[in-house]
């Protein structure tokens, strides 16, 4: 074959910044302090900084930010079993599993096809008297965030979530993701546009009762040794995942802005009535954790890409409702979020990407067609 382009090289994005990442990662082993030091201090002040938020906690992984954020408002006495999270009925399940694992109910909420994010119009019409958070996902990067779902949170005194997993850098006008409610939950697992080297989470905040509630339930339950105020977890973030995402996070920006100009090779030069591709929003607006495109016959041209030397990725073949740890909720239809996840197809894009690599997915793209 004569072009051959994973969907994503995390270790050609690894190899860039090696030197870096080395001395960071050998300063960590020689210090002989692996958990809760200095590495962690740097990185939660540092991203604290970055997202522009009073508070960053690290945690283990993505999907315990999201857990611990809904907990501790339980602990602090704002929601309490059986009460509603209104969250896209189209996101990756982590999303979901936070809200069922606290015994919350998710109410899902359909996403707009052209947008792909939380359709805002329908929200206010699922608000109930249980109903305590909205949950937005910024996801494949783009920014859920809409000043009609900021207001309706304010009108119906609601905490706005926010799932940052795939939008590390992303803004709304001038301020980030991550920034724009009460609480966001972020995911340094490997493949993300902040990505650590095993994995990592983060939850920011400009509530200090909350962070403070956060930092506890992550470390057993507890804010002073051996004294334990809530039956908390382990689910710290280490100091050599810190120390890389120290590095990491200094070469976000760049890293993003490469990912956006594949993406705009993309837009500008995708041409086939086959494929179609979601709203092109602002560069700040996106940070393109993905690149979604969209085929009725999306195998086929899954296919057709395979043979050809590309590879791609299905993000998500199967929408939450419709698995197997959800059985109750299997029988709802969702038409919009399964015809997302019937068509849905994601192009290679990475900040190693290369423009010359988009322009061969480009003519491969375009010569896909009808049999
Ligand atoms: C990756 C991801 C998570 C979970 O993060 P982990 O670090 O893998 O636990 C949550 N939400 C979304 C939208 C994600 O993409």
């Amino acid at each position: 074959m004569l072009f051959m382009l994973p969907f994503l090289s995390i270790k050609s994005i690894t190899a860039k910044y090696a030197d870096e990442i080395h001395e960071a990662v050998s300063r960590v082993v020689d210090s002989g302090w692996y958990l809760q030091g200095q590495e962690n201090a740097a990185f939660e002040r540092n991203y604290a900084e970055y997202i522009d938020t009073k508070h960053c906690v690290g945690v283990a992984n993505g999907l315990d930010a999201l857990v611990w954020i809904l907990r501790a408002y339980k602990e602090l006495g704002v929601m309490q079993d059986g009460d509603e999270v209104i969250v896209p009925a189209n996101t990756y399940i982590a999303s979901i599993l936070a809200i069922t694992e606290n015994h919350l109910v998710p109410v899902l909420v359909e996403p707009r096809y052209d947008t792909l994010e939380m359709d805002d119009t329908l929200v206010e019409a699922k608000i109930t008297d249980k109903t305590k958070a909205v949950m937005i996902v910024h996801l494949y990067g783009r920014c859920a965030y809409s000043d009609r779902i900021g207001e309706l949170c304010k009108k119906y005194r609601l905490k706005l979530i926010e799932d940052n997993a795939q939008a590390h850098g992303c803004r709304f006008n001038e301020r980030k993701t991550g920034s724009l409610g009460d609480a966001a939950g972020h995911s340094f697992y490997p493949g993300k546009n902040l990505g650590a080297m095993g994995d990592g989470g983060a939850v920011t905040t400009n509530d200090g009762e909350l962070a403070e509630c956060v930092r506890s339930l992550a470390n057993y339950g507890s804010a002073k040794k051996y004294v334990f105020k809530y039956c908390g977890r382990n689910s710290r973030l280490d100091e050599i995942q810190a120390a890389v995402l120290n590095v990491k996070l200094r070469h976000l920006d760049s890293d993003n802005r490469s990912r956006q100009q594949v993406a705009a090779y993309y837009y500008d030069h995708i041409k086939n009535p086959l494929v179609a591709m979601p709203s092109r929003l602002p560069d700040k607006n996106n940070v393109y954790h993905l690149f979604p495109v969209f085929c009725k016959r999306r195998d086929d041209l899954q296919q057709y890409l395979t043979d050809n030397g590309v590879q791609t990725l299905i993000h998500y073949p199967i929408p939450p409702h419709k698995q197997e740890c959800y059985k109750e909720w299997n029988g709802i239809s969702l038409p919009i979020t399964e015809k997302i996840h019937d068509e849905e197809l994601s192009l290679p894009i990475s900040p190693v990407m290369t423009i010359d690599e988009a322009k061969q997915v480009v003519e491969l793209v375009n010569r896909f067609e009808n049999k």
